[in-house]
């Protein structure tokens, strides 16, 4: 692999950016939730020459239409590796009274495993800074941790993501269009209301924000 050092200064136009990410970081892994900002990265990733891996982590409880999204994507995108990964745990109420854990058993625990063995050295995320306060700071590259982080999308709007996939005609989650602006798992996810941000509807009332896959100790 080309030195880091030896690739131009990477671009803000996200097509550019992401083809220099691609050329710096040729084993780069893209974990998603198939969320509007997910399939934007998608797009742009497959458009900028991507055929790696697509990481989804099946908690169990997912919605039936993130499910169809998923397959609808694997369906357009062949040439993409779409991994599906699952903790092997039984059902049970956990998220009832302890989100962290289960968000860490279900979620983070199977995604951690999978790159300790995979050991990509960056991975493709699509978050974006409009998506809530916590994420006001995201920059296009974060050093630090296990693997690089690669944020094509941070400077990117729902305005514009919105925009790009009706141009590109993408198959955004139907939930989306119903106020669902950020969807995870149906017990932990609600509509947003107006005037909250995009990640509102998610662990609601809760005072949690994350998952754990991007903050936190076990953050990858
Ligand atoms: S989002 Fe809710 S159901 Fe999904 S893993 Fe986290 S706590 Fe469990």
């Amino acid at each position: 692999m080309n030195s880091v050092l030896e690739q131009p200064s990477p671009s803000h136009d996200p097509l550019e950016f992401m083809a220099w990410a691609l050329k710096a970081y040729p084993d780069a892994v893209m974990p998603s939730a198939f969320n509007l900002n997910g399939i934007v990265l998608i797009d742009l990733a497959a458009r900028a020459g991507y055929t790696g891996k697509v990481i989804f982590v099946d908690t169990d409880y997912h919605f039936r239409e993130t499910l169809q999204t998923r397959d609808s994507l694997k369906t357009r995108y062949p040439q993409l590796d779409f991994v599906t990964l699952h903790a092997g745990l039984p059902l049970d109420d956990l998220y009832l009274t302890d989100t962290d854990a289960c968000c860490a058993a279900r979620k983070v625990a199977p995604l951690q495993h999978y790159l300790a063995q995979q050991n990509p050295s960056a991975v493709l995320n699509a978050r974006s800074r409009d998506q809530a306060n916590t994420r006001a700071d995201i920059p296009l590259i974060e050093h630090g941790g296990a693997r690089v982080k690669l944020n094509p999308l941070a400077n990117w709007t729902r305005v514009d993501l919105e925009a790009y996939a009706k141009e590109h005609e993408l198959p955004v989650n139907p939930l989306y269009f119903d106020g669902f602006l950020s969807i995870g798992c149906a017990p932990c996810t609600r509509a947003v209301r107006p005037g909250e941000d995009a990640r509102a509807g998610r662990w609601a009332g809760q005072g949690k924000t994350e998952c754990g896959l991007w903050v936190g100790q076990n953050a990858i």
